[in-house]
């Protein structure tokens, strides 16, 4: 790969096409379309160009199963170029993880189970004594530079018989470590009545969109009032599509609401990813745009929103000097039929398609 290379006729999702010159693995020019100069030139007439994806929930630790796979497979493969693992790994493995970083393309932060023993069981929190604090504590401070929160699973199959006493032990440690929690909401119990509450700004519920038992709608569609009262708390609303959280009943039920789309993220991990309903990010994104939500707002999902909740908005802009991370994709108007957690189908008309992207100064086409 030549040092510098130009993005020609490139398209913003505001429709602007510009020219994108990268040198040194950093933007060093946003221009006219046209007016980029430089010895190698990748005409992408028609594609747009977006600040790099971000997923804000995969699964990256690949000896785990069955949350696990490759890091690039989820992320500059599909069109990613930032990912955060969702709580893979707790103290025991997570400076394998961090280790794994060094092999990968694709940016990688995570979230830190707060059970030692991370996703290497499915029920990681049904036995209290594997959420050691100091352990957490230590690791949170040793790996600051990559973990960006605790993650927390609180469903009735990860908690068994703890209830909702990991929430409350994680809530603690996450006062002491000034770090914020993502939470897995899921099936009762503890109800999401319990469960709620007890998030504050900045915490992230993953799977909101679920349709199961326990979600954050009534059987009429009406978002609960535990849900207002979150939001109204500055609480950040995650998709995490996953094997089995996403509805379109509950995704519909949402827009008609007004719930304000805040991150779009898979929950990829090996399984949901050959065999869905997830297959890539680029189809959980055209969901969204099914729903209704413009090209825009979607994008915004995966790139400043996200952005902006890791306080890392340089990775959610297109600016000169920053090292560049983009994606390039097409919306294309062929017809698919989509489907959710639920096997429940739509049939789209617009899709979003993956075409490559710059990662860290590299461009990879898919
Ligand atoms: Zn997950």
């Amino acid at each position: 790969m030549e040092k510098q290379f130009v993005l020609r006729n490139v398209k913003r999702v505001s429709g602007e096409a510009i020219d994108i010159v990268i040198k040194d693995g950093k933007i060093a020019e946003v221009t006219k379309a046209g007016n980029g100069h430089g010895q190698l030139v990748f005409d992408y007439s028609g594609v747009y160009v977006s600040s790099g994806w971000i997923d804000l929930h995969v699964h990256a630790f690949p000896e785990f199963d069955p949350y696990g796979d490759e890091i690039d497979e989820i992320g500059v493969k599909q069109g990613v170029t930032t990912i955060v693992d969702a709580g893979s790994c707790g103290a025991d493995r997570i400076a394998d993880l961090v280790t794994s970083r060094e092999q990968a393309k694709t940016n990688l932060f995570a979230f830190l189970n707060i059970s030692r023993i991370g996703l290497k069981r499915v029920d990681e929190l049904s036995n209290m004594e594997w959420i050691d604090k100091e352990k957490v504590i230590q690791a949170a401070k040793k790996y600051q530079d990559v973990i960006v929160g605790l993650k927390a699973r609180i469903s009735s199959s990860v908690v068994r018989n703890s209830g909702i006493e990991p929430l409350r032990v994680a809530r603690t440690i996450s006062h002491k470590t000034s770090l914020p929690l993502m939470v897995h909401i899921g099936s009762a119990p503890p109800s999401i009545e319990e469960v709620i509450p007890l998030l504050e700004r900045n915490d992230v519920i993953t799977h909101y969109l679920n349709g199961k038992e326990n979600n954050l709608f009534s059987d009429k569609g009406e978002p609960l009032q535990v849900l207002m009262d979150a939001i109204e708390r500055g609480v950040h609303l995650d998709v995490g599509h996953g094997t089995a959280s996403f509805s379109f009943k509950v995704a519909e039920a949402a827009k008609q609401h007004h719930i304000g789309l805040n991150t779009i993220s898979t929950d990829i991990y090996r399984g949901n990813r050959l065999n869905g309903p997830v297959y890539s990010m680029a189809n959980v994104l055209s969901k969204f745009l099914y729903l209704g939500y413009s090209l825009e707002e979607v994008i915004a999902a995966v790139t400043t929103h996200a952005a902006n909740w890791l306080k890392k908005p340089e990775l959610g802009r297109i600016k000169v000097g920053d090292i560049a991370n983009l994606t390039l994709f097409t919306v294309q108007n062929n017809p698919v039929t989509l489907i959710d957690s639920e096997e429940d189908k739509r049939v789209a008309e617009r899709t979003i398609e993956t075409k490559g992207v710059v990662a860290n100064g590299e461009l990879i086409e898919c």
